[in-house]
């Protein structure tokens, strides 16, 4: 991409509503832009890098069996009141409104849509288990919203359904799913904590998966010396329940949070199952949520230094930026080589075609935080000056080298 042609520039003055540092970055950094409190528009670079962070969910998911779907955002209030949850907690959630002649509501989740679907197709224990999943965006009437991404009104999630005959599928199930969290975050560049939380309907906890980070709205509980990890909410004492020891106090971010449902909406919509012997029996249910656009603040949050941002390769709009530093003939003919070749190899490429100083330049190149910079200029010839975002080390490389290099990230 020619960044001569990119939509979205880089800004200079932070946002002066905009307090949270994941959006002020972002938004300096022309990723996004903000329409109202907790509603955001993503510019390509950040559209890239959210789909990015999509595509590594998919695919994990994918490899659980799960199977994507869409469901719809807009909701008749039907299958919420059989719930309860039109009114609890529906109306201080939910943003609810009329249409023509019935009322309707925003999904904020999906148990209300995805049971009754399922039932449509569960008949006996042969149908059984099933898991789908939706990458979708989410409408919450948040009270507050000053943390940019991380509490979104509209707000990008992943929620997967699974469907089972028994308790023991049900749990193997869910491990299968806490595993490949555990990949997620990892490729996202998170170091995201297992962590007990309260709302586990059929079990005593539901997990979060928690990133520790000094701007979290959440608390937990961290025994450094056994790896266990609570919510306060559910904490009873300050001592670890598993090995006694002290435990410090961390503020984090909840990327993450799965639960066993039990029958708490199969009970609500009927949805049963015949047994092998013929009887019928409530499916069990468990739901697995993970929100993108969280995910991406978050990155922001952890990944950044006083100069901008800074992407792990997994997640970053591009591969490599490039920047042509000098207007001489010889130099934009090197410049545009170097894009050329590398697009063809198959590398992302931002191209700072733009005829701006060095200086300006550089500093746009450390506020959007690209993972590799090329640098071509006078005095870099055919060649081209390489330096990661996150070192000042800087040498001369081939075009074969940054090949090489740059397909392997
Ligand atoms: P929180 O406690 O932070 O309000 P929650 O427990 O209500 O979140 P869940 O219903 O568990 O959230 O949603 C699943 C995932 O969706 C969360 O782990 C988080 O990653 C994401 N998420 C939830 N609410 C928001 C929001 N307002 N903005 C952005 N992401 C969100
Ligand atoms: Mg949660």
């Amino acid at each position: 991409m020619r960044q001569s042609l990119l939509f979205g520039k880089t800004k200079k003055e932070t946002p002066k509503d905009e307090v949270s540092i994941n959006a002020s970055l972002l938004i300096r950094a022309g990723f996004i832009d903000k329409l109202a409190a907790g509603i955001y528009t993503y510019l390509p670079l950040g559209l890239r890098v959210l789909e990015r962070i999509q595509n590594i969910i998919r695919k994990e998911m994918n490899n659980i069996g799960a199977q994507e779907i869409r469901m719809p955002a807009l909701h008749p209030q039907e299958p919420w009141k059989k719930t309860g949850r039109w009114t609890q907690p529906g109306t201080e959630v939910m943003f609810q409104f009329k249409g023509h002649n019935r009322a309707y509501g925003l999904g904020w989740t999906h148990e209300e849509i995805v049971t009754p679907l399922v039932k449509q197709y569960v008949h006996s224990y042969k149908d059984l288990p099933i898991a789908v999943y939706q990458i979708q965006d989410k409408f919450r009437n948040e009270p507050r919203a000053k943390s940019g991404l991380l509490r979104g009104r509209e707000f990008n999630m992943k929620d997967l359904y699974s469907f089972h005959a028994t308790e023991e599928d049900l749990e193997r199930y869910y491990e299968k799913v806490m595993l490949a969290y555990s990949l997620i975050f990892e490729q996202c560049g998170l170091a995201a904590l297992v962590t007990e939380a309260s709302g586990g309907a059929f079990s005593k906890y539901s997990h979060e998966y928690q990133v520790i980070t000094p701007n979290g709205e959440d608390t937990i509980f961290a025994c450094a010396a056994c790896d266990h990890y609570q919510n306060k909410e559910i904490v009873e004492n300050p001592a670890c329940p598993t090995c006694g020891k002290q435990r410090e106090e961390q503020k984090a971010i909840e990327v993450g949070n799965i639960f066993k449902l039990g029958t708490r909406f199969s009970d609500a919509f009927d949805l049963t199952y015949l047994t092998e012997e013929g009887v019928a029996a409530p499916v069990l249910m468990g739901c697995y949520g993970m929100g993108p656009s969280r995910i991406l603040g978050t990155i922001a949050e952890i990944h950044h230094d006083d100069r901008g941002l800074m992407w792990p390769a997994t997640t970053a709009p591009f591969q490599a930026h490039l920047l042509m530093l000098g207007e001489e003939d010889a130099v934009r003919a090197s410049a545009e080589a170097w894009y050329h070749d590398l697009e063809k190899a198959g590398i992302a490429v931002l191209f700072d075609d733009r005829d701006l100083s060095a200086g300006e330049k550089f500093a746009d190149c450390d506020l959007i935080g690209i993972p590799y910079r090329l640098v071509v200029s006078k005095k870099t010839g055919e060649g081209a000056e390489l330096k990661t975002r996150s070192s000042s080390d800087t040498r001369i490389i081939t075009m074969r080298e940054g090949q090489k290099l740059l397909t392997h990230v």
